[in-house]
């Protein structure tokens, strides 16, 4: 998952970065609104955390003008204590879901992840796909009801690959997704990922959740539960 933080004050900026990049995200930090409005149209960004009180460009000017190009990611504003004009304002030009500073990070946390599985159509909390299902707040996996023991990039792809489940994700998406800029992007390391994916959630070979398409990427392959 990858997210956009646009935010100038350092201490609060660098404090999103680490604790979002503890939680799995990779990060891309903009500290103006001119750098931030151009990050959200050139990079391949997931979800944002959009500070309305910017130099160069303001937050809700970042928003109408990301909307006007098409860009649809989620948008989370952050807003000053007491401005509730800055909440419609922005929730009008098209944010997703808001924040009152100072906020707890887990509240941070929490929606985020709330924003991502409901833009990729889900409800609930944990995505059911026939025996797999993963808890995105956990980040549990288990096959059967028995705990799938997974490392953390084996936890990304799947996450991501089951948000958008039944649909074809190519490899490119998916590293550009989940690895940050200097680490490594060989198409082989996502292959063997892939692979040992495979043997932890399919070890009788007999379910088959995430299918190969040659030349195009990946797709998961088992249907999502209704309830989800
Ligand atoms: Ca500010």
């Amino acid at each position: 998952m990858r997210v956009l933080i646009v935010e100038d004050e350092l201490q609060l900026r660098q404090h999103l970065v680490d604790q979002l990049r503890r939680a799995g995200y990779v990060v891309d930090a903009a500290a103006d609104g001119e750098e931030g409005l151009y990050f959200g149209v050139e990079y391949p960004i997931d979800i944002a955390v959009l500070d309305l009180g910017l130099p160069r460009i303001s937050g809700i000017d970042i928003l109408r003008r990301w909307r006007e190009t098409g860009r649809s990611f989620p948008v989370l504003i952050l807003t000053a204590r007491g401005r509730w004009q800055e909440k419609v304002e922005g929730l009008e030009a098209g944010a997703d879901d808001y924040l009152v500073k100072p906020f707890q990070m887990e509240e941070l946390l929490a929606r985020l992840r709330a924003l991502v599985r409901r833009s990729a159509g889900w409800s609930a909390t944990v995505l059911r796909c026939g025996p797999i299902s993963l808890d995105t707040g956990t980040q549990q996996v288990q096959l059967h009801a028995q705990p799938v023991d997974l490392t953390a990039y084996e936890y990304r792809v799947l996450e991501h690959l089951m948000l958008h489940a039944g649909q074809v994700v190519s490899k490119s998406e998916l590293t550009e997704h989940l690895y940050d800029e200097d680490l490594e992007r060989d198409s082989n390391v996502l292959e063997v990922l892939i692979g040992r994916l495979r043997r932890k959630l399919d070890p009788t070979r007999a379910l088959n959740p995430i299918e190969t398409l040659r030349g195009r990427g990946y797709r998961f392959r088992l249907e999502r539960d209704p309830q989800t």
